[in-house]
């Protein structure tokens, strides 16, 4: 379902800014579960979240709403809010990817309240292990993977138990024990919850909760060479921590019965227990958000790095442009969901185009230069005084020199066009933007036909801000220049979706990298005001008329590089309305 597009973007963003800026904009189906609890008693200063990250990539956009979720309760209820890592499965988790995920979460404007590890509590759930065995709760078993699946059977036949679900406690002991300490290959035994192998939640028959994995992890190093289980240690976690509210995606609802199963076992009366509960994910239009996808993207090359432009990932988005507030009003706008949906990503150009345009300052950039000769123009230049903001008085003006020879965009010029055509053509007028009025007379072709200057006179008293008649002369087009001697170039990278289809990874008989867009990234060369020497890495600005750009870290002493962080308006809704 498509919750927004294009079409009614406005109004609904309209409508929902507006019940945002109302601090009492309706409850999501989460704080009424948390209002019911409070309601029943539970003590507010007992509420407690957590965002719980698999090291074993970058953040996405999709976790950008679980973080905005949690935090944002951590908000309202003045409620502690940890950050845990769950490090559970070291194939798969870096160092690399925790220090990321620092920085992203940071960035985005929230603090935790303390910085938690899984693998901090391995010994922990190691002892609690002991005593569900202890209590005929779990037991060993020895058979292969392959044998454990054929007996799950299935969701409407009942499996089979294992040979081994009997064992002695003291034997389950001390082959756990014996697992623990290194003595089995991996594969050869792996600990199970004696729950119910005939439950209609197949989750229920019998899950493993640890397997012998022979691998270094990146902070226990080899200090275990077993491996809780995903559901074995989540529950728990939360528990050790006393979570509250527990929130996580929608395809763990089937989970819940297990969390609960385990939580069961070691729950004691004075403690808080946690409640798990389930929202939807978030999915974006024209890319994929998961860790495991957006990895295949980064090793096959199709983008440079995890923090590629053009990827979902928050570094991505930073490196874009994208503010931490764009992106969490984003959050806020769609708010919390009961059923998967995807989101068309212009709602979040939306946002981010909004936030630039109250704080971008404006720039003259000509990203595909023609170049205009205005003959009655002396030899020299002058410097010009150029607003810096039109929406913000404060923003000042800066000086941007003006001369003969000055380049415009190629699109800017026909030699004959009709009356729509409000930019230059021969024989007609348009504004330079806090310049003059100029009139194009002649243009220079090569020997292909392709136009590769053209001659214009001005009218010396057209300056703009001079408050001469003609300077408050109206023509029907303004456009944006830089003079040719004073031009800084430029590295600009244009980006455009990462996926021609909307859903990419929805298709079943084709794998979502057949979707890859293959002109995603165009790099040109700009043509800038000099006022853009200075620019600093990460700095932002509006190139006028042309979208909002940001310089790149791949930026040097020598070179400037831009990436365009969104145009000024939507061109995706353009093309798809004329279809
Ligand atoms: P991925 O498949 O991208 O690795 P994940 O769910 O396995 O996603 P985790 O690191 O386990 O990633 O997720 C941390 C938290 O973020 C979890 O609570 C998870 O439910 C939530 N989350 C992940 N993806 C989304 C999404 N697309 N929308 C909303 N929440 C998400
Ligand atoms: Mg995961």
């Amino acid at each position: 379902m498509l919750v927004a597009n294009s079409d009614n973007l406005a109004t609904f963003v309209d409508l929902k800014l507006e019940s945002m800026s109302d601090s009492s904009r309706p409850l999501n189906f989460l704080e009424h579960i948390i209002e019911e609890d409070l309601k029943n008693g539970f003590p507010q200063r007992a509420l407690r979240f957590r965002f719980p990250p698999e090291p074993n990539g970058y953040l996405h956009i999709g976790h950008a709403s679980s973080i905005c979720l949690n935090f944002g309760l951590g908000l309202r209820y003045n409620a502690p809010v940890n950050l845990r890592f769950d490090d559970t499965n070291p194939d798969k988790e870096e160092q690399e990817f925790v220090d990321a995920i620092k920085r992203d979460v940071e960035w985005l404007g929230y603090k935790w309240d303390t910085e938690r590890y899984a693998s901090d509590y391995f010994q922990q759930l190691y002892d609690w292990a002991l005593v569900l065995i202890k209590n005929g709760k779990a037991y060993v078993d020895s058979q292969s993977a392959e044998e454990m699946a054929a007996q799950k059977g299935t969701p409407t036949e009942p499996g089979v138990e294992s040979p081994f679900r009997n064992r002695s406690v003291a034997e389950n002991l001390e082959l756990f024990q014996d697992m623990k300490m290194g003595k089995f290959q991996e594969g050869k035994h792996a600990l199970r919850a004696k729950i119910d192998m005939s439950s209609s939640n197949m989750l229920m028959r019998d899950p493993i909760m640890y397997r012998v994995l022979h691998k270094a992890h990146h902070r226990t190093n080899t200090d275990w060479c077993i491996y809780p289980m995903y559901d074995w240690t989540h529950g728990e976690s939360d528990y050790i921590e006393q979570v509250s509210h527990s929130l996580c995606t929608l395809e763990f609802a089937m989970h819940r019965e297990l969390y609960d199963w385990f939580l069961n076992q070691v729950v004691e009366t004075n403690k808080v227990r946690p409640k798990q509960r389930e929202f939807a994910r978030r999915n974006l239009s024209h890319t994929v958000v998961s860790k495991r996808k957006l990895a295949r993207l980064v090793e096959e090359g199709i983008v440079d790095s995890w923090d590629d432009p053009r990827m979902p990932t928050i570094s991505g988005l930073r490196r874009r442009g994208y503010s931490p507030e764009a992106i969490r009003n984003f959050a806020d706008t769609i708010g919390i969901g009961k059923r998967d949906n995807l989101i068309d990503v212009s709602l979040l150009e939306f946002q981010v185009r909004d936030h630039l345009n109250k704080v971008a300052p404006r720039v003259m950039g000509v990203l595909d230069p023609l170049k205009v000769v205005i003959t009655n123009y002396p030899d020299g230049e002058e410097w010009l005084d150029a607003e810096n903001n039109p929406g913000n008085e404060d923003a000042g003006y800066r000086k941007v020199p003006f001369s003969k020879e000055i380049y415009i965009e190629k699109a800017d010029f026909k030699e004959e066009a009709n009356k729509k055509f409000f930019r230059l053509k021969l024989g007609g007028e348009v504004r330079l933007k806090n310049a003059y009025i100029i009139k194009a007379e002649s243009c220079t072709k090569d020997k292909d036909g392709n136009i590769i200057e053209v001659q214009c006179t001005y009218d010396p008293k057209s300056k703009s801000g001079s408050g001469s008649e003609e300077s408050l002369r109206k023509v029907k087009g303004t456009l944006h220049w830089v003079s040719v001697s004073h031009a800084v170039e430029a590295e600009v990278r244009l980006y455009d979706r990462l996926f021609t289809d909307e859903s990419p990874d929805t298709h079943k008989e084709k794998d979502f990298m057949e979707f890859v867009n293959p002109s995603s990234l165009e790099v040109i060369t700009g043509y800038l005001e000099p006022s853009l020497k200075k620019a600093q890495i990460g700095d932002q600005v509006q190139f006028q008329r042309m979208g909002y750009f940001c310089v790149d870290p791949d930026t040097t002493a020598t070179k400037l590089v831009f990436n365009r962080t969104v145009g000024l308006r939507d061109s995706w809704a353009k093309i798809s309305s004329k279809q």
